[in-house]
Parts: C-alpha cells; sequence; structure tokens
C-alpha cells in the first residue's frame, strides 16, 4: 500500500516555501512601493486642496515641468508688476485664467491686485510679511474691488478662509450653478455663480488662511491672495526666479 500524500507533501515542501516566499516578496515590495509614492494612495487625510495640487500636477493645461524652470515669465494682465515665475506658475495662472472667462463668462483676472513684489520691498500693512510668496513669483491678489466678487467664510484646522465665487456674467442658467449662499460682503444672493476657490484649486494655485486679528485688520483677510510654492522655500524660488534677469527685466 502506497500513501501518495505523504509522498506528495515530501516532494511539494520545497516548491511550496518557493511560492510562499514570492508571495510575501510580492506584497511587501507593493506596500514598499505605496508609501514612498504618494500617487498610489489617497488618503482620507489629505486636504482637498493637497489633491487640487495634485490634480493640477496631472492636469493637460499645465504644463507640468516641475519646480526647476528659471526666471520670471511677463503675464498679460494689469499688475503693478505683472511677472510669475516661470514654469507651473504661469503657465498655470494662464489655464485658469481661461477656465474662469469660460466658467464665468468674463475676464476676471485680466486685472490683478498685486502679482510679482521687489525683492526689496518691506511691508507696510498689517499682515503683510517679509518673505512673501510674491517676492518668488509665486502669487496673485485678485482683484477684491470686482463687484462679482461673493465671499462665503470657511473655517478648516481651526482657520478661517473664505470661499471666492463669482457672480456669473449671465444669469440665464447658460454659466455657472444657481446657488444660495450666505456671503460675508453682500449678505444673502441666490444666484447662478462659479466657485473661483475651486477652480483656483485644480490649477494648483491655494489659498491661505486669515492671519490672527483680521477682524481688526481687514488687510490681513488674505482671500485675495492665492499661491503656488511647489513645495519650494522662499529662498530657493527666490534663487529660481532670479536666475534669469533677462526674462524678469522689469520685474525686479
Ligand atoms: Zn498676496
Amino acid at each position: 500500500m502506497t500513501y501518495p500524500a505523504v509522498k506528495y507533501d515530501y516532494h511539494r515542501a520545497p516548491y511550496e516555501r518557493c511560492r510562499r516566499v514570492i508571495i510575501f516578496l510580492f506584497v511587501f515590495s507593493t506596500a514598499i512601493s505605496c508609501l514612498i509614492n504618494p500617487w498610489k494612495v489617497r488618503s482620507p487625510e489629505v486636504s482637498s486642496e493637497r489633491n487640487a495640487r495634485i490634480s493640477a500636477a496631472r492636469n493637460p493645461l499645465v504644463n507640468n515641468s516641475g519646480p526647476s524652470q528659471r526666471g520670471s515669465h511677463r503675464i498679460n494682465v494689469v499688475a503693478p508688476l505683472p511677472y510669475l515665475r516661470s514654469g507651473n506658475p504661469a503657465n498655470s495662472f494662464q489655464a485658469l485664467r481661461q477656465s474662469v472667462i469660460a466658467g464665468a463668462g468674463f475676464d476676471f483676472l485680466a486685472r490683478v491686485g498685486d502679482m510679482m513684489r521687489d525683492e526689496a520691498d518691506r511691508p507696510t500693512k498689517p499682515g503683510v510679511i517679509y518673505n512673501s510668496r510674491h517676492k518668488s513669483g509665486d502669487a496673485f491678489d485678485y482683484n477684491q474691488e470686482d463687484s462679482r466678487v461673493l465671499l462665503v467664510r470657511e473655517y478648516m484646522s481651526r482657520r478661517t478662509y473664505w470661499r471666492t465665487y463669482l457672480l456669473c456674467e449671465k444669469q440665464d442658467g447658460s454659466l455657472g450653478i444657481k446657488t444660495d449662499l450666505h456671503t460675508d460682503n453682500v449678505g444673502r444672493v441666490s444666484a447662478y455663480v462659479f466657485d473661483f476657490t475651486a477652480a483656483a484649486g485644480r490649477f494648483g494655485w491655494e489659498r491661505i488662511p486669515a492671519k490672527e486679528g483680521w477682524g481688526r485688520e481687514p488687510s490681513k483677510k488674505e482671500h485675495w491672495h492665492y499661491q503656488m510654492t511647489e513645495g519650494l522655500s522662499f529662498d530657493r524660488a527666490v534663487t529660481l526666479v532670479k536666475a534669469n534677469s533677462s526674462t524678469a527685466a522689469g520685474g525686479w
């Protein structure tokens, strides 16, 4: 009488161990890959604005050239110094501007309150910091005097922000979404609106929170300020934007 099962296990054991090792290596390498490559995981902890940055990096309208391009780029807008850092900031601003025209029906970003600032600028208004991302060409302040700006206050992580909506140029339903808003600047509004903050986020532009004391000093609200730092330190971004002075003629 033979015992095929015992004989089978005896010869199969090395193969079974080998199979387990291969499975373990596969699972282990996949886990390590997910840990070092954030594209493969999207944690619910990741903020919507961080996700927006990730989306922008994949947005075909944005030339994802990486944060290594040098110099600044003149932007065709009305601004004291109409320049942004070359590469993604300059390219994505143009893409956002077109998106706003298509979505809101008017060229909201044709005029901005501020764009690049001189490196030597010393802040005079409350809330303006010396190491402003305007100096590194990573920021713009939209035109807060535009009467179509609608501001809705939001709280995230104990900080105060404002979501900026734009009143669409046409109110016949061909633009925007009909929404009831309780705004800080004009009270209750029921109209077709365009979510500027969301659009900016899709193109990689982040808003910043209001600074402490914004209730006493309106210049600390910062709802007009959008920036794209690409993870660069202030010093690194300044070095990049100053690296090619010929394209920054007039920008410094
Ligand atoms: Zn600003």
